[in-house]
C-alpha cells in the first residue's frame, strides 16, 4: 500500500465509524419512535376492538336471564318429565334464536339435563343431552351465570357461551343458554387494520382476524391441562397446535416484541402473519379473556432502515463536506500566511529600501560634501597653480630684465645724447637738424614703448580662459621678449612657420610663458658657444597643434631625462634656475589639455615638443 492510502487510512476509518456510528443511532432512533408510534397506534386500536367486542357480547348477556321472564319455560323447568311444554317451549326458542342469531338458545335442569332447545327440530339436537360437566353449567348453578368459550360437543360448532339461572321465588330450577356463534363476533373485526386475537384463560387463540390462528395456543400446555380439556370437551378434541409466537422482549405499557414463525404451508392473509411484531394485550371485561392487537414492526424496520441509511449517506456527506471545508480552511490559511509572509517580505524590503536611501541621501550629501569640498580644493589648487604659473612667470620677467634693461639703455643713451644735441642745434639755429633729432627722439621713444607694452603684456596675469591661439604670432611674442637675450646671445634663430599657420586652443600669454622657458633654457644649455642656434618649428599632424624648441647643445643627461619635469629639479647654479620652469610649463600645456616632452635629438642637442589640440577657427589673430 502507498503512503498516500496509508496517510489517509485514519481518515477512512473515522468515516466508516462515524457512518456506522450514525448509521446505528438513527436506526436505533427511528425504531424508538416508530415503536412509540405503533404503540400508541396500538393502544387506540385495543380500545377500538374491546369496545367492539364489549359491545358485540353485551348484546347477548341479558338474553338467558330474559328467559326466566316466560312462565311456560319456568313450568317445563319445573316439570320437566314428558311435559306437555316441551314442544311449546322448544318452538318458543326456536324462535327466539332467529331472531337474535345466535347459535342456539336452550334450557337445562338443574341436574344438567336438556329440556328445551332451539335446535329442537335437528337431528343432532341437545334435547335430553347431558351437560352437566360443561363448565358454563356448574358456574351457573354455582354463581347465578357461566360464561364459557368451548366448541360443540355435537356438531363441533365452536362458540362463546352464555348461562343464567332460572328461578322462580324459593329455588333455582334450572339454567338458560346461549351459544353465540363467534363469527359473530368477529364481524366486527371484518375491518380491523392490524392482526388481532383474542386468547381465553388456557391461551389458546378463540378469536382471531387471521383464520389459521384459530385454535393454535400461545403457550405450550402441559398433560394436567390437556387432560381437563378432554374431560371438559372444550376444544372438543381439537389438536391445539402452538402458534409459534416467541416472545423477544417486554417494552412499556405492558407491551411485547414477540416473532411468530413461519408455518407452512402459506398462510392466506391482507396482514403480515409472521415476522417480528407489537403485541399489545389487555383483559376483556366481563370475561377470562385477552384481547391482543399485534402491529408488524416491518414498517417501523423499513422506516428505521430507510433513516439509517440517510443518516449513513447524510454522515458521509458531512463528513466529506467537513473535509473539504478543512482542506479549504487550511488552503485559506495556507494562503493567508503565504500572504502575510508576501506583506512581511515586502515590508523588510521596503525597511530595507528606506534604510538604503537614507544611507544613500547620507552618503549623497557625504558625497556633495566631498565634492564641495573637492571643488573647494580644486580652487584652492587652481588659484596656488595660477599663483606659481604667475610667480613662474614673473620669474622669467626676472630673467628678461637685465636684457631689456639693457636694451632700454642704448635709447636712453642715444635720447640723452640726442637731446643734447637738439638743443645745441636750435641754438644753433640749425632747425632741419633739430627736427631730424626730435623724429629719432620720438622713434626711440615708440621702440621703448613697444619694449615696455610687450613686458607688461606678458607680466598681466592670465585668466586661463582657452580660446584659438595663432602658434606662429605667439612664437613671436615670445622671440620678441627674448630679443634682448637673443642678441647677447648672437643667437640664430630658424623659425619654420607654415601658412596658413596652425591654431591651438589654447592660453596665449601662457603659451607665450611656456615658448620663452623652452628658449631660454635652449639658450642657457648653449651659453658657452659662440653662435648658438635653435630651430623652432610648427606644424599640424592630425588633430594635434605641435610646436617644437630645437637646441644644438649638451642635450638631456640621464639624470635631466627621468627627473625633467619635477619640481626643484635644477642643475644649474644658485639663484641661476630654480627647477620650477619646466614644472609649471607642463602644468600648464596640461591645462590646455595637450602635452610636453623633452628628448635627445638623434642628431644632437635637446628637443622639447608642445601637443595641443587642434583648432579649427583660423579668423583670429
Ligand atoms: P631651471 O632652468 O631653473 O634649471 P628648468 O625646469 O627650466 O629649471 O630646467 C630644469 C633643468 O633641465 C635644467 O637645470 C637643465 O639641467 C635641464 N635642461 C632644461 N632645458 C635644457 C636644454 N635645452 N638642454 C639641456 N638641459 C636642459
Amino acid at each position: 500500500m502507498s503512503s498516500r492510502y496509508l496517510r489517509h487510512l485514519p481518515i477512512f476509518l473515522l468515516l466508516l465509524a462515524l457512518m456506522g456510528l450514525s448509521g446505528f443511532g438513527a436506526h436505533r432512533i427511528a425504531q424508538q419512535l416508530g415503536l412509540s408510534d405503533l404503540q400508541a397506534t396500538g393502544l387506540h386500536r385495543l380500545d377500538l376492538y374491546t369496545a367492539s367486542l364489549e359491545r358485540e357480547i353485551g348484546k347477548y348477556a341479558f338474553l338467558p336471564g330474559t328467559l326466566g321472564l316466560e312462565r311456560d319455560v319456568l313450568d317445563l323447568l319445573k316439570h320437566p318429565v314428558d311435559s306437555k311444554l316441551t314442544p311449546q317451549v322448544n318452538a318458543y326458542l326456536e324462535q327466539l334464536n332467529e331472531r337474535a342469531g345466535t347459535l342456539s338458545i336452550y334450557v337445562i335442569d338443574t341436574a344438567g339435563h336438556v329440556v328445551a332447545t332451539s335446535n329442537w327440530r335437528r337431528a343432532d339436537s341437545f334435547l335430553g343431552e347431558d351437560l352437566s360437566f360443561r363448565p358454563y353449567f356448574r358456574d351457573a348453578i354455582d354463581s347465578g351465570s357461566g360464561r364459557f368459550f368451548g366448541i360443540g360437543t355435537t356438531r363441533g360448532e365452536p362458540g362463546y357461551y352464555l348461562a343464567s339461572t332460572l328461578a322462580d321465588d324459593s329455588r333455582t330450577l334450572g339454567v338458560a343458554v346461549i351459544k353465540v356463534s363467534l363469527e359473530q363476533l368477529e364481524k366486527s373485526w371484518s375491518t380491523v387494520e392490524a392482526p388481532a386475537m383474542v386468547t381465553d384463560e388456557n391461551g389458546v387463540v378463540i378469536l382471531g382476524s387471521v383464520a389459521d390462528w384459530k385454535f393454535t395456543t400461545l403457550r405450550p400446555l402441559d398433560d394436567a391441562t390437556r387432560r381437563a380439556f378432554d374431560q371438559t370437551q372444550q376444544y372438543n378434541r381439537r389438536a391445539l397446535k402452538p402458534l409459534g409466537l416467541k416472545e423477544i422482549r417486554e417494552l412499556d405499557h405492558g407491551a411485547r416484541l414477540v416473532s411468530i414463525s413461519k408455518t407452512l404451508p402459506e398462510i392466506v392473509s391482507v396482514y403480515p402473519v409472521a415476522g417480528r411484531f407489537l403485541a399489545q394485550a389487555r383483559p376483556l371485561p366481563g370475561t377470562p379473556w385477552t384481547l391482543t392487537v399485534l402491529s408488524h414492526l416491518e414498517q417501523v424496520d423499513e422506516i428505521a432502515q430507510s433513516r439509517a441509511t440517510v443518516a449513513v449517506v447524510g454522515a458521509a456527506f458531512l463528513f466529506m463536506l467537513g473535509l473539504m471545508l478543512d482542506e479549504r480552511r487550511r488552503h485559506l490559511k495556507d494562503r493567508l500566511a503565504a500572504r502575510e509572509a508576501l506583506q512581511q517580505a515586502h515590508d523588510e524590503l521596503e525597511r530595507k529600501v528606506e534604510e538604503r536611501t537614507a544611507d544613500l541621501s547620507a552618503a549623497n550629501h557625504l558625497l556633495q560634501d566631498e565634492i564641495a569640498e573637492r571643488i573647494r580644493a580644486e580652487r584652492t589648487l587652481r588659484a596656488a597653480q595660477d599663483e606659481l604659473v604667475q610667480a613662474g612667470k614673473l620669474a622669467v620677467i626676472g630673467q628678461l630684465s637685465t636684457g631689456i634693461a639693457h636694451e632700454l639703455n642704448q635709447p636712453l643713451a642715444a635720447l640723452r645724447t640726442l637731446s643734447g644735441n637738439g638743443v645745441r642745434f636750435l641754438d644753433r639755429g640749425d632747425l632741419a637738424t633739430t627736427r631730424s633729432n626730435l623724429e629719432r627722439i620720438a622713434q626711440l621713444v615708440d621702440r621703448m614703448g613697444r619694449i615696455t607694452g610687450q613686458l607688461r603684456a606678458f607680466a598681466r596675469k592670465s585668466t586661463g580662459q582657452l580660446q584659438p591661439v595663432a602658434l606662429c604670432h605667439a612664437l613671436d611674442n615670445a622671440l620678441a621678449l627674448l630679443d634682448p637675450r637673443l642678441t647677447q646671445a648672437n643667437a640664430e634663430i630658424r623659425r619654420h612657420c607654415p601658412l596658413p599657420e596652425p591654431f591651438a586652443l589654447c592660453d596665449a600669454n601662457r603659451l607665450e610663458q611656456v615658448l620663452i622657458n623652452l628658449i631660454g633654457n635652449a639658450l642657457d644649455a648653449m651659453h658657452d658657444q659662440p653662435a648658438p642656434c635653435i630651430e623652432l618649428g610648427c606644424e599640424s599632424v592630425g588633430q594635434v597643434a605641435r610646436l617644437s624648441v630645437r637646441d644644438h647643445g649638451p642635450g638631456l643627461d640621464e639624470a635631466a631625462l627621468s627627473h625633467l619635469f619635477e619640481p626643484f629639479f635644477t642643475t644649474k647654479e644658485a639663484g641661476v634656475g630654480l627647477g620650477l620652469g619646466l614644472a609649471i610649463s607642463a602644468g600648464i600645456v596640461r591645462d590646455f589639455g595637450g602635452t610636453l616632452s623633452g628628448t635627445n635629438h638623434p642628431e644632437g642637442g635637446a628637443l622639447f615638443t608642445l601637443d595641443m589640440p587642434l583648432c579649427e577657427a583660423q579668423n583670429h589673430e
